[in-house]
């Protein structure tokens, strides 16, 4: 089959492997539709490293069940998105609904294993969510990493209705977090690094929308975001950008008992004196990725039409390594996709 796989020598390659056999309590899937995720750009860079190389990349993936044992709880033809990360199902943090942190750490494909940029995939049959038949399969893909890690991110901000959120940084992942923290019953104030993003947030549901590209941008924030707000400022900064300057202006757009929800990776530090959580008993939330109940949740928003995936564009696999470029460029607008069949 044909896959995208990454080499040791950080360069991205088109390759014929073998089909995966499918282990144990596995199941084959036939992949239709990956996303391409930012995340893919931290691959490519060598931040985040495969065990081993060369690994298949694609860690946003949706299709058809080619084969399963018996057993399984699916069978051939059903439409699945796989959540991405393995998980034990028994230790603490599994038994408590946290997949996304299993003590265990079997492995998370895209990452340290191979993904789904490639025809075919084998996961544990418990790693597949049924796909509704009101959301296509390109959707899927996204929601099974945007859209999951939206939802878990707007999940653990303690949003409530009537609260004020900033979105920061309207990429694949921001432009879903406009939509789960609107469904929150929040009022979403949305900062763009370009007028199209700008305008995109709006359409998503952003009640504002603020223009911040440059380090300078970012120091004008707090102000910025206590203007929209009567002077209070937000009870939740969703940051998404991760730069020191973005984060930096991110805890300054708090109002007193908010929260800094920090999502996604980044090489740049947070650079806060610690008072400036202390003063006004704010606090910093991490979350990572998601778990595979925030997939079933994004599922089913979006097949209530509650959740809508932007489609940047779609691309075949031979076209992976132009998408990542224009990723790189932060030109996409929403998700770009690669379609398999
Ligand atoms: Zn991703
Ligand atoms: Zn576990």
């Amino acid at each position: 089959m044909r896959a995208a796989r990454i080499f040791e020598d950080l360069t991205l390659r088109l390759e014929d492997v073998p089909e995966p056999v499918p282990g144990p309590g596995q199941v084959l899937v036939r992949i239709h539709a990956a996303g391409v995720c930012g995340t893919d750009l931290h691959i490519l860079d060598g931040m985040i490293k495969p065990d081993p190389y060369p690994m298949t990349l694609g860690h946003e993936a949706a299709g058809v069940v080619e084969s399963a044992p018996a057993g399984a709880g699916c069978s051939a033809g059903d439409r699945v998105a796989v959540y991405n990360k393995l998980f034990c199902g028994a230790c603490e943090q599994c038994l408590g609904g946290r997949h996304n942190i299993c003590d265990v750490e079997p492995g998370q494909l895209g990452f340290n294993m191979d993904g789904g940029d490639a025809e075919y995939v084998a996961v544990p049959a418990r790693n597949l969510v049924p796909v509704p038949a009101e959301v296509d399969l390109a959707t899927a893909a996204v929601l099974t990493c945007a859209g999951m890690t939206a939802v878990h991110a707007t999940r653990l901000s303690g949003l409530r209705l009537g609260h004020t959120a900033v979105v920061d940084g309207i990429g694949g992942v921001g432009v879903l977090v406009v939509q789960a923290a609107r469904q929150a019953g929040a009022r979403v104030i949305a900062v763009a690094d370009s007028e199209e993003k700008r305008q995109l947030a709006v359409s998503c549901g952003a009640s504002d929308a603020v223009l911040a590209a440059r380090d300078e941008d970012f120091a004008g924030l707090p102000s910025a975001v206590r203007d929209l707000t009567g002077g209070r400022g937000a009870d939740v900064f969703f940051e998404l950008t991760g730069t020191t300057e973005s984060m930096t202006a991110g805890v300054r757009c708090l109002a007193k008992g908010g929260r800094f929800v920090s999502t996604g990776y980044t090489d740049q530090p947070l650079s806060v004196h610690p008072i400036e959580f202390i003063l006004s008993e704010t606090s910093l939330v991490s979350t990572v990725a998601a778990t595979r109940q925030d997939l079933a949740d994004a599922l089913r928003l979006a097949a209530d039409g509650a959740m809508t995936v932007p489609i940047a564009s779609r691309v075949q696999l031979d076209g992976v390594q132009g998408a990542l470029d224009a990723l790189r460029k932060r030109t996409v607008l929403g998700r770009q996709v690669i379609e398999l069949s």
